[in-house]
């Protein structure tokens, strides 16, 4: 996925909060998680030197982040961290990646114990740059569908703030 990511985080982040409710920590979380499991490309390109794929990196270990995440909520819960829902919103942001992922890309959904990699899609190299071979295989209307719903979301948040009344006035 190239480009639907983080608008992904803000689709997850809206649905999460609800129409008109606050919770700009939980969107910010959602979004966060959203882009963090590509934080290994800067691993691939600055210290691997582009010798292995970056989904086999633990970032785009789905159950890494399945693990970590129930891990940390068990724990924030026995500890009564108060933000939690925060913290779940992050790692399903996480997850989301995970899963937008596999549409186009292969990732080993049961690594370490397999390292069976899923894909829904292979794309074919069509044309010469694999940027443009993902860019004009169908898939990426998947990610424009993504994108423009977000867009959506977004000038609908602020046309309620637009039209809602202003304290004091
Ligand atoms: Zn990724």
């Amino acid at each position: 996925m190239l480009i639907a990511h983080l608008p992904s985080g803000y689709v997850l982040g809206s649905l999460a909060r609800g129409p008109g409710r606050q919770g700009q920590d939980a969107m910010v979380a959602a979004m966060v998680g959203s882009v963090v499991p590509d934080i290994d490309m800067l691993y691939f390109h600055f210290v691997d030197g582009g010798h292995t794929h970056h989904h086999d990196y633990i970032t785009h270990w789905p159950l890494f982040w399945l693990a970590t995440g129930l891990t940390s909520l068990v724990v924030g819960r026995l500890l009564g961290w108060p933000n939690l829902p925060a913290i779940g919103l992050f790692f399903a942001g996480a997850m989301l990646h995970m899963l937008l992922d596999t549409v186009a890309s292969p990732i080993m959904w049961l690594v370490p114990f397999d390292r069976h990699a899923f894909e829904l899609v292979t794309v074919p190299a069509a044309y010469g740059n694999w940027v443009v071979s993902f860019m004009l295989h169908w898939t990426f209307g998947l990610e424009i569908l993504i994108c423009a719903w977000a867009l959506w979301l977004a000038l609908r948040q602020l046309s309620r703030r637009t039209a809602a009344p202003q304290n004091g006035t």
